[in-house]
């Protein structure tokens, strides 16, 4: 029976080919990856906040406030938006970015917010703690090499159709660079099933820490597309070992210009902080 499970273990990871920087050695810890004072890869579970995007004064300020009093450590919101269609909201652009840096002087809290393109990337940069490259970009290779070399800790988004072994190849793209400040989320893979916007995959969570050094946060919002599933599936999230989580909320998600149906509102932010904290006491984790 052991040297069944042993074979199997060994034929499956012989299949795919890890690349060296991102790879777990023998003995390795998670490592750990510095937003401001926030540590990603220890013990505390980081729970990330905020809007799908920038969208008003009042809009940012007033769920920035509220996720900080809940317990979230950085706050997210999108400034330059991936839409699918070109006459969706395409967000604020740099107005989005002073609107974040001003908020994020106001309650300590640490931004990330996405880049799309190399050409934006100083500009991001110049305002983000953290830049995210986005699930549509995973493999925008010149985006990745430049991500390498921006000096900010990078939050990169498995791709809608990637492979584990795509991913971390993405992720090596900028190691490689010299930037090991690289966080993984897994955001949901694109499969047959239609009831789901995306099918989150939490098995990546165990397979990515087999696998890599790399911390490994979920986003249970872009993974289903379902508010009313978000509050479950991050609790399952917490026990199945992530290092944190990026969740949507939104003052008044029935108005949000996007991915309001997927956005938790300020309460139901707070009711899931406290059930994830049961959680994470009980596989051994904190969220603080
Ligand atoms: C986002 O987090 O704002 C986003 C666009 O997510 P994804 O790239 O995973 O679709
Ligand atoms: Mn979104």
């Amino acid at each position: 029976m052991d040297m069944e499970a042993k074979s199997c273990n060994n034929l499956t990871i012989s299949k795919i080919i890890i690349p060296t920087l991102v790879s777990l050695k023998k003995e390795q810890k998670t490592s750990l990856v510095k937003v401001g004072n926030v540590v990603f890869g220890g013990s505390e579970v980081i729970v990330i906040g905020g809007p799908c995007a920038v969208e008003s004064e009042e809009q940012l300020f007033e769920t920035a406030r509220s996720v900080k009093k809940s317990g979230a450590k950085i706050l997210r919101g999108g400034a330059f938006k991936p839409r699918s269609s070109p006459y969706s909201f395409q967000g604020m652009g740099e107005d989005g970015l002073k609107l974040l840096s001003q908020i994020s002087k106001e309650t300590g809290l640490p931004i990330v917010t996405e880049v799309m393109d190399t050409r934006q990337l100083e500009l991001v940069a110049s305002y983000a703690d953290m830049i995210q490259i986005g699930s549509r970009n995973m493999q925008n290779f010149p985006l990745l090499k430049e991500a390498g070399k921006c000096g900010k800790p990078v939050l990169l988004k498995r791709g809608l159709m990637a492979t584990i072994e795509e991913f971390l190849n993405a992720a090596e793209y900028i190691l490689y660079q010299g930037n090991n400040q690289v966080v993984l989320c897994e955001r949901g893979i694109r499969t047959f099933e239609t009831t789901t916007r995306n099918t989150l995959d939490l098995s990546a969570v165990p397979m990515l820490k087999h696998l890599s050094h790399l911390p490994v946060i979920v986003d249970p919002s872009h993974g289903t597309g379902l508010r009313w599933m978000v509050p479950d599936l991050s609790k399952a999230a917490v026990a199945v070992g992530t290092d944190g989580l990026i969740l949507e909320v939104h003052f008044k998600p029935e108005i949000a210009l996007c991915d309001g149906s997927q956005s938790l509102d300020l309460e139901e932010f707070t009711n899931l902080m406290s059930d994830m904290r049961k959680i994470a006491s009980a596989v051994g984790r904190e969220i603080l």
